[in-house]
């Protein structure tokens, strides 16, 4: 290990970070994270405003980072700013497949294009990400670490959520088959399987659309996630980002194809 102590080992001085889903919830708090510990971070989002906004942030708390327009759902976007990061950065070092969409619906009735929608994001979007990321990794002998975004839902299913759940499944078994592929390369690959983190997504059911939290709504949604939950809290997303940051770092030199659940106890696989 490189870092002279164990704590050291934890940060990502001088490492290039792309960060997708970089504008919102997770993977806005895992490119702070990231940054925060001395990686520059590429904040990619669909809302290149919102991509901005994370980079933004960033520079101004003294950290290194730009935002970037991506849709994690076409391929070629993704490859081009894996060669534009490595052609301006010299190199990537940490890739984090965080964009994700959810699709609600009754198995039996869920219609084509939502399972289209949900699998171009969630499952083809990962695989894209991980590809790309892969081949600079492999070729640039310096290693890297991949860390893809699962969910409790693949572990725990829950009803009208089962394509959502089936992408997050999949994500695992990817990070495990890529995991044997690229590690004799020096290339790590693991998931993060966050249980119930307030953002967003989560917070779709009580936001009203002018921004504003329906409080009875809200406790409706919470409430029961937080009993059924042994810690009895939901995550925040700087919980998902904490593991984030130790799978990124050398902390975590010896880990590879393995899943990690910050989700309170809500699933122990
Ligand atoms: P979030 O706040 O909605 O953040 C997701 C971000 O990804 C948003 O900025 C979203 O933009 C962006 N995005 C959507 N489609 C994209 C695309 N095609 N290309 C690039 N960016 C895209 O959600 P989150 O809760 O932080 O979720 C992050 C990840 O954690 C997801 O993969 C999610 O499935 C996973 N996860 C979340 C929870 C939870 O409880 N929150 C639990 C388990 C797993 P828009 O806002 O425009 O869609």
């Amino acid at each position: 290990m490189q870092a002279t102590t164990l704590i050291e080992s934890f940060r990502v001085d001088g490492k290039v970070a792309v960060v997708t889903g970089a504008g919102s919830g997770i993977g806005k708090a895992s490119a702070l994270a990231l940054a925060g510990a001395g990686a520059t971070a590429i904040c990619a989002d669909i809302q290149d405003d919102t991509a901005q906004a994370t980079a933004d942030e960033i520079v101004a708390n003294g950290g290194s980072a730009e935002g970037v327009a991506l849709d994690v759902s076409v391929r070629t976007d993704v490859d081009a700013l894996a060669q534009r990061v490595v052609t301006d950065r010299g190199g990537i070092h940490i890739w984090c497949n965080i964009a994700g969409i959810m699709v609600e619906g009754p198995f039996l009735e869920a219609p084509e294009d939502d399972l289209d929608r949900i699998l171009a994001v969630n499952l083809k979007g990962v695989f894209f990400g991980c590809q790309a990321a892969g081949r600079v990794m492999v070729t640039q002998a310096e290693g890297g670490s991949i860390i893809n975004a699962s969910s409790a839902a693949a572990d725990a299913p829950s009803p009208d959520i089962a394509s959502y759940a089936i992408c997050k499944a999949g994500v695992v078994q990817m990070t495990k088959s890529m995991a044997v592929e690229v590690g004799k390369k020096g290339v790590r690959v693991n998931a993060v399987a966050p249980g119930f983190v307030l953002t967003g997504m989560t917070g779709r059911y009580f936001v009203r659309p002018d921004g504003t939290i329906d409080e009875a709504m809200q406790e409706a949604v919470v409430g029961p996630m937080r009993r059924h939950t042994p810690l009895r809290s939901i995550g925040e997303p700087e919980d998902i980002a904490a593991a984030v940051l130790y799978l990124a770092s050398d902390a975590a030199r010896f880990m590879t194809g393995q899943v990690l659940r910050p989700n309170g106890g809500v699933a122990m696989v």
